[in-house]
């Protein structure tokens, strides 16, 4: 079966520097986690095995035991830096600047006295980091949930990996809905997501079927499937290469590829060894060669030795 890669896939340079930074900590039993560093259970499993501890998401507002507390990518708020500092905690703090951006325009928005609408989802570790530093602010993950608002005077930007479209909805829906508004949007939505976004939509003309490539938890990831979906094209999303089944293909000719901004380039490369071995014409007998790659378990080279 012929495989086409989407121009744009995999990981972004926020989650490959996080990972670099992971990479040269010398002593991970000193270093707390703040949620999950990236939502790939393979690289969090690493991280258990070299000794980093971890707290969930939901625990974010306990005070780690350790010395050292690691910002993930998606940021906290100013607040939560400051409780941790006051706390003598040292912070390696790994947050993207474009999730640093994100929390700019934010407080921008709310200097000007308006109220901060957030394009995202409610609860969403960056999302809240976002809105812990506001006086006031809503969170509205679509356009059907537009409830009402305590102010006209109105400051509005996304979660960063928002898709696009998403966006422009709610936009257009409270302009809608609230017509008199003063709203003043800046556009927040980082470049490697509608990267990925753009080169899936792109590619799906020249494809029967999309293989999407990365965490069940990962919005953006799911995102890359859904915009599939909605296109009609049949899509799998997967989150190893053990997940393919030939009997899936029957009948597609060319595969298109792509991949979450949390997914490990080696994982892409192995999906892509089976995906390359399974004929035009599914036969549901044959057996696929298992790549040489771990599921859990084994040593990832890139975050350092175990
Ligand atoms: S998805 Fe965008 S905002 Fe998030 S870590 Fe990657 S580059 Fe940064």
């Amino acid at each position: 079966m012929r495989v086409i890669r989407a121009a744009h896939l995999g990981f972004c340079f926020g989650v490959r520097d996080a990972l670099q930074v992971v990479a040269e900590v010398p002593c991970p039993q000193d270093v707390t986690i703040r949620g999950e560093l990236v939502h790939n259970p393979l690289v969090l499993h690493q991280l258990d095995v070299r000794g980093f501890q971890r707290e969930p998401e939901s625990d974010r507002k306990t005070v780690p035991a350790t010395e050292q507390v690691m910002i993930t990518a998606h940021g906290i708020s100013d607040r939560e830096r400051q409780r941790l500092a006051a706390a003598g905690k040292q912070l390696i703090d790994t947050t993207c600047p474009l999730v640093t951006r994100v929390h700019r325009a934010a407080q921008q928005l709310a200097r000007e006295g308006r109220h901060v609408i957030v394009i995202g989802r409610p609860g969403h570790v960056e999302v809240e980091g976002i809105i812990e530093d506001l006086p006031s602010a809503t969170v509205i993950p679509n356009a059907s949930e537009i409830g009402d608002l305590p102010s006209r005077f109105l400051g509005v930007i996304c979660q960063s990996t928002t898709p696009p479209r998403l966006a422009a909805e709610v936009l257009s829906a409270l302009r809608e809905r609230y017509p008199e508004a003063d709203l003043r949007s800046i556009d927040t939505i980082c470049q490697p997501t509608r990267d990925r976004q753009q080169a899936v939509i792109d590619l799906l003309p020249n494809v029967d079927a999309l293989v999407v490539v990365g965490g069940k938890n990962s919005n953006n990831t799911r995102e890359l499937a859904r915009l599939a979906e909605e296109r009609g094209v049949r899509t799998l999303h997967i989150e190893h290469p053990s997940d393919l089944a030939p009997e899936w293909f029957e009948g597609v000719l060319t595969c298109g590829l792509t991949a979450g901004t949390s997914t490990l380039d080696s994982t892409v490369d192995a999906v892509e060894q089976v995906l390359s071995q399974i004929p035009s014409t599914a036969d549901t007998g044959i057996r696929l060669v298992p790549p040489e790659m771990p599921r859990l378990a084994e040593e990832w080279p890139t975050l350092g030795a175990v």
